[in-house]
């Protein structure tokens, strides 16, 4: 079921973060999280001192991550076995692995103002990798490629997220290279993997 656009700051509320889930309202001081930053409802301000099971845990940082980068359940699990197949640390490697989508790099790099808008730009066509049109969100990038916004003209007018130091971007050019691959410590992300990987080896 899509993720219904007119809700999503609750979910910002409830996790504790901000998840640019909106695009420009996002970067104001509209932004309801800055205003309210305790969960929604009635009981918000007091929610927060609610004690979880061990299982309610893991599940809260588990939807975290989820929303963070805004995808279904069945594609994160994706992900997530992904990583689980992979050598090293899994959490470590999860998160590296969602870092690598390329609506997540289009949107890091600053060529849409949400992961959401950047979703669309690519599935509509308007990304290429390497010279190639992808319209694949979860297409994983790797190191070297080189992304295209091909409407030079649908670039927000004032990226407002700095690149991470893996990517390297001209906005003259709507172009940006991965010259590394992301690591979990690029990320400022207060987020517990280990729990998440707790939660699906349940
Ligand atoms: Fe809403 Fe964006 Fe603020 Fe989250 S960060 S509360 S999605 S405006």
């Amino acid at each position: 079921m899509a993720i219904k656009q007119n809700a999503v700051c609750r979910y910002c509320r409830r996790y504790g973060m901000k998840l640019y889930l909106k695009g420009q309202k996002c970067y104001t001081e509209k932004c309801p999280f800055e205003r309210r930053p305790f969960p929604p409802g009635q009981h918000g301000r007091t929610k927060r001192f609610v004690r979880l099971s061990n299982y309610g845990v893991r599940l809260f940082e588990k939807q975290k991550l989820k929303k963070f980068y805004f995808m279904r359940e069945e594609q994160f699990r994706r992900f997530f076995e992904m990583a689980l197949r992979a050598p090293g640390n899994t959490g470590n490697k999860f998160i590296e692995l969602l870092e690598r989508r390329l609506d997540n790099v289009v949107f890091r790099a600053g060529f849409a103002l949400s992961r959401r808008n950047a979703r669309q730009l690519v599935s509509h066509g308007k990304i290429k990798v390497n010279g190639k049109k992808v319209d694949i969100p979860s297409y994983l990038v790797d190191i070297g490629d080189e992304i295209e916004l091909v409407e030079k003209e649908l670039m927000p007018q004032s990226p407002i997220i700095k690149p991470p130091s893996w990517i390297e971007v001209s906005y003259d050019e709507a172009k940006a290279k991965i010259i590394r691959l992301p690591e979990r410590k690029d990320l400022d992300l207060k987020i517990d993997e280990n729990l998440i990987v707790e939660f699906y080896s349940r």
